[in-house]
């Protein structure tokens, strides 16, 4: 309820200070046109098919029209990008329009691509058609998944023509301009705490934690030292499930720099972002960081406890006590251990621990490195393996392969030798073929929205064809089932799709 110290409500680009975020206005677009709605988030919502439908929510999530008693802000932050203190970014293309609770759940509305804000330093606060499709899709995909995430409630065309690209012969390349209404119990990263430490602001970083803890984790009670100190624990482990998951699915989230770090644990920013085909720790789908890879797959969980690190330097002067920090931050990497493990048990089908169970797990990751291994249909393959049958393993995965592994005998050998070891692992589990098949299927997904998919969805919607958006929104709701007329989805990445991965801006 507290107005900032910054009450200017105009969008010029500045510096904001004393201040958690600016009030604004969305822009006014040329021709809004809704282009698709998720169901799922209008129940949560409180709004109906009919609602979605009318010039409201049409004006209402493409930044037209202001809600009654209602004010749209921006919020503030900083972050480390790439391993480097950039100082103040903040919300320069989200609008939050405000905030509502139903059923007990409070949601925050954000458009994002409503226009400049304070914090668009040199860009122009709009965003393309095809990178949010890529966010629409991949936000309520990942849901379904079971990952925590900010939601998406509608895709829709401003009507608007957005620059990015310069074409080889100096013309500008149009593109068409697009808004997401995006969802969240909150949007908050670790970058807004970031930017009031670094600003050495402790009165309004106080606040900030504070209000977090009323609204979003109240099981903590009373505010003092140790209540914040709880408070980073609970963010950390939020963290580390969240990864954890990320692994599982296979999602590489291409910028896990500390402004696109949920301070909720939610999966938040698709940019980049990018699904393995081939599984491969060293990969990653954000072409700008194609040198260090910082950001690569197998790193992430890495950089979860390095982004954690920068918070507990924010929330220091509120707790002063740095061994308690510490200890947290080291019983992260305790956590990961076997919580991965446990994850990985579940992945292949082991859900009993025994204490070879680690090398078993790190063996087969060796072999998936050995040749490109597509990682969705190895795990979903793999649970057609019978104990009994340890021979007939390779004949098992092989779909999953991009090349031949025949004339490879080192690799067939890896492979036969997994597969035993393997067998007589799976000799210790109790529950019948059938069960073991449910079991697994509900942890390894059967469709992900694979990066080439995306890029059709993307081409045809600049066609003018939206159908496809709304069959991979539809075939991405029910991930682990078998969904008969859709196996076209389950298959190893085309030829043509090798290095598209599709871009952020
Ligand atoms: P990202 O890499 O997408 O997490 O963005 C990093 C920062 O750049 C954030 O502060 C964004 O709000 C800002 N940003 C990205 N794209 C735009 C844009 N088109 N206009 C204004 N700000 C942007
Ligand atoms: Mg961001
Ligand atoms: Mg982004």
């Amino acid at each position: 309820k507290e107005l900032p110290a910054d009450p200017i409500t105009e969008n010029y680009v500045r510096q904001v200070e004393n201040a958690c975020f600016s009030f604004v206005t969305p822009k006014q677009t040329a021709n809004p046109q809704i282009l698709h709605v998720s169901p799922e988030m209008l129940e949560n919502l409180g709004l109906s098919e009919t609602d979605a439908k009318s010039d409201e929510f049409k004006n209402v999530f493409t930044g037209n029209e202001i809600l009654p008693n209602t004010q749209p802000y921006a919020m503030c932050y900083g972050g480390h990008q790439f391993g480097n203190w950039a100082g103040q970014l903040g919300d320069g293309r989200a609008i939050n329009l405000t905030e509502i609770v139903h059923n007990n759940q409070r949601w925050a509305i954000q458009l994002k691509g409503a226009g400049k804000t304070p914090y668009s330093r040199t860009a122009d606060g709009l965003a393309v058609l095809r990178s949010s499709i890529r966010e629409y899709l991949c936000s309520e995909a990942m849901f379904h998944l079971g990952v925590p995430t900010t939601r998406a409630l509608s895709l829709a065309l401003s009507g608007d023509e957005v620059l990015r690209d310069v074409l080889y012969n100096g013309n500008p390349a149009y593109e068409k301009g697009a808004i997401v209404s995006r969802i969240a119990p909150s949007f908050l990263r670790f970058g807004n705490y970031q930017i009031l430490a670094v600003r050495n602001d402790i009165e309004t970083l106080k606040k900030l934690v504070d209000y977090t803890i009323k609204h979003f984790y109240p099981e903590l009670g009373t505010l003092s030292k140790e209540s914040y100190l709880q408070f980073f624990k609970k963010v950390a482990e939020n963290s580390l499930e969240m990864v954890i998951h990320w692994q599982r699915v296979g999602f590489v989230h291409g910028v896990m720099n500390t402004d696109n770090m949920s301070i909720l644990g939610l999966t938040i920013d698709y940019g980049p972002y990018g699904w393995l085909e081939g599984y491969d720790y060293g990969w990653t789908p954000n072409t700008t960081d194609s040198q260090h890879k910082r950001y690569r797959y197998g790193n992430q969980p890495n950089i979860v406890l390095w982004n954690l690190y920068q918070l507990a330097n924010a929330l220091f002067p509120l707790i002063g006590e740095a061994e308690k920090l510490e200890t947290v931050l080291a019983d992260f990497g305790t956590a990961f251990e076997s919580k991965y493990l446990n994850m990985m048990r579940s992945k292949i089908g082991l859900f009993t621990e025994n204490e070879n169970d680690q090398t078993l797990v790190q063996e087969l990751e060796n072999n998936l490195h050995l040749t490109e291994t597509d990682m969705t249909i190895f795990y979903r393959n793999l649970s057609h393996f019978q104990k009994e049958n340890p021979e007939q393993g390779i004949s098992i995965i092989q779909d999953a392969f991009y090349t031949s592994i025949e004339e490879f005998p080192k690799i067939t050998e890896a492979w036969t030798k997994w597969f035993e070891k393997y067998s007589s692992r799976l000799q210790l589990e109790k529950e019948s073929n059938v069960e073991h098949i449910e079991k697994m299927n509900a942890i390894n997904p059967k469709y992900v929205l694979r990066n080439y998919m995306a890029q059709l969805a993307i081409d045809a919607a600049d066609k003018g064809d939206y159908s496809l958006i709304d069959e991979l929104f539809n075939l991405l709701k029910n991930p682990y089932s078998e969904q008969k007329d859709q196996e076209k989805w389950f298959a190893k990445r085309p030829d043509w799709a090798r290095n598209k991965v599709g871009c952020s801006m």
